[in-house]
């Protein structure tokens, strides 16, 4: 795996690459790699002939300087970890090589999509993600760029830069499951920083998603809302930020089942100050009826 660390090598790198007709996947990431990201690498090898990965803790998307501060950073465990998933290329630039001095952030509008959940508590957190994600589509111009479903919101953040304002570089924007642990916890940087005891209670943040899924269109919403809420502020770490049943498309809450067909439940949740964020796809009226449930 070779590692880059400037823009101008990783544009000739990748410009040589694509002689020949080569595709290439992209995953971008901040580090503190677990199985989830593996996960997207292993996708990209399977579906291109070379694969480039970022390691960068994004400055500009981080509402909270203290979560900035702490978030975790592993990076020669990570370097191991993708060169034994067969990364091509690993890109690692310094803030100043992303950001230098006199940068402007781009005006991008995405409309409601970027104000609800993640939108409305880490306002201007969207704004950033784009502002990388941006800037990395540019320098990569790959084929497939590969995103977790894990980030529900920043997904269909992604997909209206990429259809919106960056369909020049001919991206297809893939999404991947989110990779759990086994006690159903959905994997991320930030569950290192989990004390013993705020580990066990996380699980609880799963669960409760896993119990909407499982009374999806047989209880009413609100009766399910409130359940949740009970569960989670009956442990003592856990603080309820949101859990909203969207809609994939729009992400606009509904409080009736008939509302979508296709919707998605989300939750952010704080673990003494560590937030979490998780989600599930819920099943559809129509898989209800044909599978016989
Ligand atoms: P991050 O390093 O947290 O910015 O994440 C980099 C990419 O990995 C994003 O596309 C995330 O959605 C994805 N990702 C993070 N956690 C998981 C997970 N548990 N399962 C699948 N993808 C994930």
């Amino acid at each position: 795996m070779q590692i880059i660390t400037t823009k101008i090598e990783l544009q000739q790198t990748v410009s040589e690459f694509k002689k020949n007709g080569k595709s290439i996947g992209f995953v971008p990431t901040m580090g503190a790699l677990h199985e989830g990201h593996i996960s997207l690498i292993n996708c990209s090898t399977k579906g291109n002939d070379y694969t480039v990965s970022s390691l960068f803790v994004n400055p500009t998307q981080f509402n909270n300087p203290e979560d900035l501060k702490k978030y975790p950073r592993t990076f020669e465990q990570d370097k191991k970890m993708l060169e034994a998933a067969k990364c091509d290329i690993l890109f690692m630039p310094e803030i100043s090589e992303m950001y230098p001095e006199g940068d402007k952030k781009p005006f991008y509008d995405f409309g409601e999509i970027a104000t609800v959940m993640e939108g409305r508590f880490r306002p201007g957190h969207f704004d950033g993600v784009a502002q990388i994600v941006g800037k990395l589509f540019e320098l990569v111009r790959p084929t497939k760029a590969y995103f977790g479903q894990k980030d529900f919101q920043q997904l269909a953040i992604v997909n209206m830069l990429n259809d919106k304002y960056l369909s020049h570089l001919k991206i297809e924007v893939v999404p991947c499951k989110i990779i759990r642990e086994k006690d159903g916890l959905a994997m991320s940087s930030r569950n290192l920083r989990l004390t013993k005891d705020q580990r066990k209670s996380a699980t609880i943040i799963s669960q409760t998603l896993f119990e909407i899924e499982k009374e999806t269109r047989r209880k009413r919403i609100d009766e399910l809302i409130k359940q949740a809420q009970e569960k989670i502020s009956s442990d003592k770490n856990l603080k309820l930020e949101y859990l909203e049943i969207v809609d994939n498309k729009s992400l606009k809450s509904v409080s009736d089942w008939n509302e979508s067909k296709n919707l998605t439940a989300c939750i952010a949740v704080y673990n003494g100050t560590i937030r979490l964020i998780d989600n599930i796809n819920l099943p559809s009226s129509d898989y209800l009826r044909y599978s016989g449930k």
